[in-house]
């Protein structure tokens, strides 16, 4: 029996709520993951409007660079400014 196969293999990826930047333009699904950002707020590669920072339940990504990590807490700590309006 192969049904079950595929939807065993994504079970088995481990999700976490990932920090993103999403859209601000309605209707634009343009976001990307915050690791790949830095202390400056991005603008959507789609539309070039403002981005927000958001949550999503991902894939775990396996990664021990530890600068990610440290990129990635200091923009959400720049973030909770930049979304407040
Ligand atoms: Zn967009």
């Amino acid at each position: 029996m192969y049904f079950s196969a595929r939807n065993k293999y994504f079970e088995a990826l481990p999700v976490e709520n990932t920090q993103i930047w999403s859209c601000t333009k309605e209707g634009c699904k343009g976001w990307m993951r915050d690791n790949f950002t830095f202390e400056y707020q991005p603008v959507c590669c789609l539309c070039s409007s403002p981005m927000v920072s958001k949550m999503k339940m991902l894939p775990l990504l396996v990664n021990s660079n530890d600068e990610l990590k440290a990129i990635r807490k200091s923009v959400q700590m720049n973030s909770t400014r930049l979304t407040t309006s």
